[in-house]
């Protein structure tokens, strides 16, 4: 059975059409990367299946059942946990309490505190520090942590590596392997095409808020990717 069914969705900001029918599908333990250029719609179909944006139309179906009504809050409860682009981490309180906090929104399941640090080992010598006073990379790895605490069936990250030195964004990812080999399922938004073939089985690319091509990473070359990027043929 698929974890994830997604049936023509649809979602707005105002008179804007962001996600345009999108219909997509993923089953457990699958990696699937959405690109597309800026303002492709993204970041809005990550908010509207985490529930954090309402959807104008279509349905989404986790692990058999239909999400419709379901606040953020339920969702997480069912196990879908949104790392945001920006992070979004409580400045004012320590790692550790970053961590703690998520704990409760979530479910059990085999990440746990010292799994999750095990996992993210860049947090060990900074748990007592304010996330506020972490470098882009650390926070980030917080913002993934934050998320695991949550044990998720399906964890959606928003460009995890905007903004980060080349060396962070190699930690982040070491980090996310580490998350892999835990099998759990994701959905990632990543600008570098070369990091998405690395990291994900199946692409998926928006234009203007529609699917214009989908296959298996081994199936593609990121030339075929980049012509539908934006829409024509080079
Ligand atoms: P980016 O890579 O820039 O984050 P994206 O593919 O994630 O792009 P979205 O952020 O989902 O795309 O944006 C899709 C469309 O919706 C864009 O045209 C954008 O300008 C618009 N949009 C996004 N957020 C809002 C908002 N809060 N209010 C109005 N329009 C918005």
């Amino acid at each position: 059975m698929n974890l994830l069914d997604i049936h023509q969705l649809d979602a707005r900001h105002g008179l804007l059409q962001a996600v345009r029918g999108v219909s997509l599908s993923l089953k457990p333990g699958e990696r699937l990367a959405l690109v597309g250029a800026n303002g492709a719609g993204k970041t809005t179909l990550l908010r509207t299946l985490a529930g954090i944006h309402p959807a104008a139309g279509g349905r989404v179906v986790f692990d058999g059942q239909d999400l419709s009504g379901h606040s953020a809050h339920q969702r997480a409860a069912l196990g879908m946990a949104l790392v945001p682009e920006g992070r979004r981490l409580f400045g004012s309180m320590t790692v550790a309490e970053n961590l703690q906090v998520a704990a409760s929104a979530g479910r059990r399941g085999p990440w746990h505190f010292d799994s999750v640090v095990e996992a993210l080992p860049q947090l060990k010598p900074k748990l007592k520090a304010l996330a506020s006073a972490l470098s882009g990379g650390q926070q980030q790895a917080v913002a993934i942590g934050r998320a695991l605490m949550t044990n998720p069936r399906l964890l959606l990250l928003d460009e995890v590596s905007l903004g980060l030195s080349p060396a962070a964004v190699q930690g982040v990812y070491d980090s996310l392997a580490r998350v892999v080999a835990m099998q759990t399922t994701l959905i990632l938004v990543e600008q570098d095409l070369q990091r998405t073939f690395a990291f994900a089985d199946r692409i998926v690319c928006l234009l203007e808020g529609r699917i214009v091509a989908s296959g298996l990473t081994r199936e593609l070359t990121r030339e075929e990717v980049m012509d539908h990027y934006f829409g024509h043929r080079r």
